[in-house]
């Protein structure tokens, strides 16, 4: 992967980074990877770095995260300048909220697929039922955007370009769930304007997603960050690292007196940098990250 470590013309004092994990469980390596790119492309700019947890979907939270992926982030030898939590910050989504032309709707999942002409793409494009008077007043309301009738095209460094119709491909998503739950595309764009972020270094799996934050920055006023998806990290059969499906935990190799340096060392090869077999952070921070030489395949 070619990851463009310096390839900025910001000061240093302008660069900001983040890592926002959902504090759901454990870090595995995957999260583990994506935090270290994330820390290693702000702070080899000079830039600051913020821990943003984001844990708005209480339903999900498990109270033990925050601290275990604290640890786990430490133990690897990862800082940050600033620590900020979803759930301290709602009044910020609420002001942005109320600067958006929204509707309620009380549709289910079950309502939507029944309404929605054939699908033309992977996401289901909600068909404007309670705008043309579906409201069932006696259902909890959720509140959608009317976006607008706009393409927006968002480049990113690694992947893309990708452009979306907002219309036709995302149509009026949901901002506020019907139990009073802000939804993450608002409060990511509310928070990377509020905290100052330009670099914005996370898992491909919200890559399609962008754009949809992107038209969300637009109507409020804020700067487009940049953006680097990264690759998720796969199992030997090309599975997705996750949780569920047992993916080793940080937590278990901090546990197991595992080497920090050296699992630093394996997610850095694993991106094709040639490093020593142990190495910190810090020290990945001055050393040259020459890429391997692949000539064999
Ligand atoms: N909280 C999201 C996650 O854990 C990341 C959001 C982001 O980086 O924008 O997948």
């Amino acid at each position: 992967m070619d990851f463009a470590f310096q390839n900025s013309i910001k000061e240093p004092s302008e660069v900001v980074g983040r890592y926002a994990p959902s504090p759901t469980g454990h870090m595995h390596l995957g999260n583990a990877r994506t935090a270290l790119l994330a820390w290693l492309h702000a702070r080899r700019q000079g830039g600051r770095f913020i821990l943003r947890f984001e844990d708005l979907d209480h339903t999900r939270v498990r109270p033990y995260a925050y601290d275990s992926i604290r640890q786990d982030l430490e133990w690897l030898g990862l800082d940050w300048d600033e620590e900020h939590i979803q759930s301290e910050r709602l009044d910020l989504y609420e002001e942005a909220f109320q600067k958006l032309e929204t509707y309620p709707c009380t549709c289910s999942r079950k309502d939507i697929l029944e309404a929605a002409s054939a699908p033309h793409g992977a996401e289901m494009v909600y068909p404007g039922i309670c705008l043309q008077g579906g409201l069932k007043p006696e259902r909890p309301q959720a509140w959608r955007w009317r976006v607008p009738e706009v393409s927006i095209r968002v480049s990113d460094h690694l992947v893309g370009p990708i452009t979306q119709n907002l219309p036709y491909d995302v149509g009026d998503f949901v901002l506020k769930r019907n139990d009073g739950v802000f939804a993450y595309h608002l409060a990511v764009v509310v928070d990377d304007a509020d905290m100052g972020v330009t670099e914005v270094v996370r898992g491909m799996d919200l890559w399609t997603a962008t754009p949809r934050q992107v038209a969300l920055q637009q109507a409020l006023g804020f700067p487009t960050p940049e953006y680097w998806h990264v690759p998720l990290m796969t199992d030997f059969q090309g599975v997705r690292l996750a949780k569920r499906n047992g993916a080793p935990s940080v937590h278990d190799l901090r546990n197991h007196n595992a080497n920090p340096e050296s699992i630093v060392s394996q997610l850095t090869m694993g991106l094709g940098y040639d490093v020593p077999g142990t190495i910190t952070p810090r020290e990945l921070l001055s050393s040259p990250l020459t890429k391997l030489d692949n000539s064999y395949k």
